[in-house]
């Protein structure tokens, strides 16, 4: 990431980044923000959610340790925290996967030897913003026939899980990002059922929903895929700085 983004996350986010120029001994955050600049709104707005979250709750500090691409996919890894911060960088992790790293677009995580997510114009592939039905494959749908029979249900839940459609061009690939990643938890991580009621698209994306976990592990993802709808143009996706 270029050294005016990475000085204006560390100008917001003092305490989330106090650890930025302490020793290599101490610290990954020494190395900077091993990424690139398309993720700056990502990083922003997740540290803005954090830092909220803090201040409300007053859970004590959250220090970022690690911030890196891998895989293609963005890497907050922080000191403490609580199941809220967990389920915000988890998702940010999955979410930048729909985002090109580069330029901020709407884009798909290409590869298999060197796995990436950039859009077209940055050498990979554009996200469908126009036929965002593209879903996962069948083959990660179906339940394989060697899971174990208690694990079954969770993996039809996560087959019938579905967002309802978003007519904000520029959002669907957040909608996209957050309908795979429940499908992921209901199936892997013990989600338990979830059902969308309503949606509406006026400042943000804004959910509301029946079920889910009493934890908070939902609501922290929601919230995250709200907050960057609201800085993401309506017509292109592209992210505000
Ligand atoms: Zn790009």
């Amino acid at each position: 990431m270029n050294r005016e983004l990475d000085e204006l996350l560390c100008q917001r986010y003092p305490r989330i980044f106090r650890d930025r120029h302490a020793p290599m001994t101490d610290t990954c955050m020494c190395w900077g923000f091993a990424c690139g600049d398309g993720w700056y709104a990502l990083i922003d707005t997740l540290c803005a959610e954090i830092q909220r979250h803090v201040e409300t709750t007053g859970i004590g500090e959250v220090v970022a340790t690690q911030v890196k691409e891998k895989f293609g996919c963005l890497r907050f890894y922080v000191r403490s925290g609580d199941v809220h911060i967990s389920a915000m960088t988890w998702f940010a992790d999955y979410l930048s996967g729909f985002i090109c790293e580069e330029c901020g677009a709407p884009a798909l995580r290409t590869g298999s030897s060197w796995i990436q997510t950039r859009c077209a114009r940055h050498g990979g592939e554009n996200f469908p913003l126009d036929a965002p039905t593209r879903a996962e494959s069948d083959e990660e749908l179906l339940c394989p026939e060697w899971l174990p029979a208690n694990k079954h249900a969770a993996w039809a839940r996560a087959a019938a899980f579905h967002l309802p459609p978003v007519r904000t061009r520029g959002w669907r690939h957040i909608a996209t990002a957050l309908e795979h990643t429940i499908r992921n938890d209901l199936r892997h991580n013990e989600l338990p059922a979830v059902v969308i009621t309503n949606v509406t698209e006026s400042d943000a994306l804004r959910y509301r929903w029946a079920g889910g976990d009493t934890r908070g592990w939902l609501a922290a993802m929601v919230r995250l895929a709200e907050a960057y709808s609201a800085r993401s143009d309506r017509q292109t996706g592209a992210a505000a700085y």
